[in-house]
């Protein structure tokens, strides 16, 4: 079995992806063909934001919407204690500080009265200068973006919402990557969405902004004259090859593959709900699953499930083993674990398991066949 099967994907919707692909090797079109901008039109449409501008990963899609927000040296951008490193990265990367924030046990995302606490302590302290929040979409659910908003506003915060893991996640029917000034997806083969390389995309519903994160991704230049560069940007373009493999697999992804994930992870924790703690999606929210993470009694008991189920042929992962505040590159904050007690309990007892749209009944007993004996 593998965690994520893109092969099964591939036997499913060769037909359309080789096609896909072949149109763009006889135009010979490799950056910013035709494929690019119909994908960008699409992936708007489905989140519901006004612009969607693609670019090369979805780091590089982060750090493009912090130098939107003008993030820089004194500050503040607080985002989640767990998640992938690039949340925090990228606000270094631009000169700024991140400023980690517990999280809730239940759903794994940002906590909201943590968050609330996190920023007044910055404001007494008066080192750093609050600027912006990214909540992340953490395996697939959104961040409780109705409490996270009217926080942003009151403290005159933006918003970024990271949705790398989140893209077709919603609540109450609002799409994920539509919450917040701006929002970010990758497309890194393993998540919700993803091609056959490196990509990731900005949604934005403010004309002026895509404009310049168009220019932002090609080195700055002026929309007019390409050797008139405007202000410093970066190299970050989607390949037109990944846009062609995308557009098919768009088409699966809200055709039948979101709700496919969504019965397997039914099906998981109704199979898992009595003997661990299987995720929580809160009232009116909605998963994309980028993961299906569960919570064991403790560490040690997590090496023993992870054996048994390597012995079964069967791949289990651990996300995250640590918060970013014990991060090496972080040491010089000298954060302790005391701080981040729900991460810090998280990162002990969180196990993934298998998880695709193609995972069949069989598939998930013999998973949880391990897990329950
Ligand atoms: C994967 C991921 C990213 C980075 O995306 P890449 O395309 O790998 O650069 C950012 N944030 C989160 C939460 C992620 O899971």
């Amino acid at each position: 079995m593998r965690f994520r099967d893109l092969g099964l994907q591939y036997e499913k919707l060769n037909t359309k992806i080789d096609a896909s692909i072949k149109e763009v090797l006889e135009s010979s079109t490799f950056i910013l063909g035709k494929q690019v901008g119909e994908l960008e039109i699409k992936l708007a449409e489905y989140v519901g934001r006004k612009y969607c501008v693609t670019c090369a990963n979805g780091t590089d899609a982060l750090q493009l919407a912090l130098m939107i927000l003008g993030v820089g040296p004194g500050d503040a951008v607080f985002t989640s204690d767990f998640t992938y490193f690039a949340s925090a990265g990228t606000s270094s990367i631009l000169g700024a500080t991140p400023v980690f924030v517990d999280i809730d046990l239940d759903t794994f995302n940002i906590s909201p009265e943590a968050l609330e606490a996190a920023i007044k302590r910055t404001l007494e302290e008066g080192k750093l200068t609050p600027k912006a929040i990214i909540p992340v979409d953490l395996f697939g659910q959104p961040a409780d973006y109705n409490k996270i908003l009217p926080i942003a506003k009151k403290y005159g915060l933006k918003v970024l919402e990271d949705g790398a893991q989140g893209f077709g996640g919603n609540i109450e029917g609002k799409k994920a990557c539509s919450f917040g000034d701006l929002a970010t997806t990758s497309f890194f083969p393993a998540k919700p969405l993803g091609c056959y390389g490196d990509g990731g995309a900005v949604f934005t519903d403010d004309d002026e902004v895509a404009e310049r994160l168009k220019s932002l991704r090609a080195q700055g230049k002026s929309p007019t004259d390409k050797y008139d560069n405007r202000e410093i940007g970066m190299n970050s373009r989607l390949d037109t090859l990944q846009a062609a493999i995308l557009l098919p697999k768009l088409e699966a992804f809200i055709e039948y593959e979101l709700d496919a994930v969504n019965k397997v992870a039914a099906s998981y924790t109704e199979r898992l709900k009595d003997k661990y703690v299987t995720p929580k999606i809160l009232e009116g929210f909605y998963s994309s699953w980028a993961q299906y993470t569960i919570l064991v009694k403790n560490e040690e008991k997590r090496k023993i499930l992870m054996y048994k189920l390597k012995e079964n042929g069967i791949p289990s992962m651990i996300y995250y083993p640590r918060g970013l505040h014990s991060q090496k590159a972080y040491e010089w904050m000298k954060l302790s674990d005391k701080y981040y007690p729900n991460t810090s309990e998280a990162s002990k007892r969180v196990l993934s398991l298998p998880m695709h749209p193609y995972l069949t009944e069989e598939d998930i007993c013999s998973v949880t066949d391990v897990l329950l004996n």
